[in-house]
């Protein structure tokens, strides 16, 4: 059994140091970066390295407990992404600084996590710009 700091560099390592909902590299920003509960803890998630991803603090405290938000395109219930069980490119792209949803998943995502509030969207294209953010 990992202690929690083992825990806390195996999750932080496994995600390159990037948030692996909206791939911001850890260290550009003020805030720091959390781990979080894919399945939250309020619903018995728990801490093991398949339930935790590393996130920066905007989308771990939009995601909040939220496992699912409306696609706005269908209205439908629609789950989050799973870092643990999906694939990034799969349900995201890049357009310049905005992150562009390929799937319901991704709109959803989207949407709960605000990734594409102006502000960061703003900050993500300057730091692609400047070399910082990579878009692999
Ligand atoms: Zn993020």
């Amino acid at each position: 059994m990992a202690t929690p700091s083992e825990l806390k560099s195996l999750v932080r390592e496994r995600a390159q140091r990037r948030c692996e909902y909206c791939r911001l590299p850890e260290g550009l920003t003020q805030t720091s970066f959390q781990f979080d509960h894919i399945i939250a803890e309020v619903h018995d998630g728990p801490t093991t390295p398949e339930n935790l991803a590393f996130a920066c603090y905007y989308c771990n405290t939009y995601k909040g407990p939220n496992l699912a938000g409306l696609d706005g395109e269908t209205g439908q219930v629609t789950r989050l992404f799973h870092p643990r069980l999906d694939r990034w490119r799969e349900h995201f792209r890049w357009n310049a600084g905005e992150q562009v949803a390929l799937t319901p998943i991704g709109r959803a995502t989207i949407r709960v996590l605000r990734i594409n509030h102006p502000d960061f969207s703003a900050m993500r294209e300057a730091l692609m710009q400047a070399g910082l953010f990579p878009t692999d």
